[in-house]
């Protein structure tokens, strides 16, 4: 099996071109697997630990965040957590500080399994993805457009995933995960919220509860039309309910080895009215105090 090791991104675009059989690499923790496994036999890796500003960030003229696919999980929640606390909140619940260290969001989304735990808050959080070919240049592609199946992203044979693009959050964000116990655990599911006060909008992402990560689009509408973004009065309990109902109902999840479909279903509508009355309830603590 070849090693390819392209040095820049442009070296690394070509490579993609030349060898469509070559398995591009980050952090290599979930690639290392399926090669032990022999899940996969790539005729050759393409590495890309060593192209210059994958694993950077910067702020784009429009506000937004320009995270590197290279940006590790153990790096996003140190220099990102304030501003993509959702992210960082679903990176904490990653693997193990090992596999923290090396994986990265990139990856996650290279992956595209719809139980990784980016997928939920970059959903809630209405990223796009930043993908590239040697041939057509560059392509944004909104998060919830990426995901093409099981395991099966929008992305081209010759395209490569160079950075992910989010506003910092301007409300609070939170991510929920069941699992079998605390940490290096797949997500029997997932979900994410966000509420974005300047736009009266609120994001959510479900994950490992359909065959690609999803929203819950009229939980979604529902929501951000019941809200009262201006008072700050709490949520009905009645409301509640409902968001939790139209977020059980955008799911379509299978029973297996980690879950059943409706055990799912149920935690989803719970996760959801947890999620939403933790950030209703920072939301309207930061207006108070604002008019204090
Ligand atoms: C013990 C263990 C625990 C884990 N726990 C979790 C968990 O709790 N939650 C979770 O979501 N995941 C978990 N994972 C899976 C894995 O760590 C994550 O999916 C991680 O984000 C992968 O990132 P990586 O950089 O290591 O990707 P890699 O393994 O390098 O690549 C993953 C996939 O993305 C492709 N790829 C990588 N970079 C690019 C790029 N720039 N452009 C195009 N394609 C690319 C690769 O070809 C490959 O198909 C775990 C894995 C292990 C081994």
């Amino acid at each position: 099996m070849d090693f390819l090791r392209p040095a820049s991104w442009e070296d690394a675009l070509a490579a993609r071109a030349e060898r469509p059989g070559a398995l591009p690499v980050q952090g290599g923790t979930d690639v290392m697997v399926e090669l032990n496994f022999a899940a996969r036999r790539p005729d050759a890796l393409l590495d890309l630990t060593r192209v210059g500003g994958l694993a950077d960030w910067d702020t784009a003229p429009d506000g937004r965040l320009r995270v590197g696919a290279g940006v590790t999980y153990a790096r996003l929640i140190d220099g990102l957590g304030d501003r993509l606390p959702g992210l960082a909140q679903a990176s904490r619940t990653v693997g193990s500080p090992q596999i923290r260290n090396r994986g990265t969001v990139g990856g996650n989304l290279g992956a595209a399994s719809p139980a990784g735990d980016s997928h939920p808050p970059l959903l809630a959080a209405g990223a796009e993805i930043e993908v590239e070919s040697a041939a057509r240049g560059v392509r944004m592609i909104p998060v919830e457009a990426f995901y093409a199946g099981v395991k099966r992203s929008a992305l081209e044979p010759d395209e490569l995933i160079r950075a992910f693009w989010t506003a910092p959050a301007s409300g609070p964000q939170y991510f929920s995960k069941i699992g079998t116990r605390n940490a290096m655990v797949i997500a029997v599911c997932s979900f994410a919220i966000a509420l974005r006060p300047e736009e009266r909008r609120v994001g959510t992402g479900l994950g490992s509860a359909a065959p690609t990560p999803r929203r819950a689009a009229a939980a979604e509408e529902f929501l951000s039309a019941e809200l009262d973004w201006d008072g700050g009065a709490p949520v009905s309990p009645a409301a509640a309910r409902r968001f939790g109902e139209l977020v059980r109902g955008a799911a379509s999840p299978i029973d297996d080895v980690r879950g059943t479909a409706g055990y799912r279903e149920h935690a989803l509508a719970v996760m959801a009215r947890r999620t939403l009355a933790w950030a209703w309830n920072e939301h309207t603590g930061a207006a108070t105090r604002e008019a204090s």
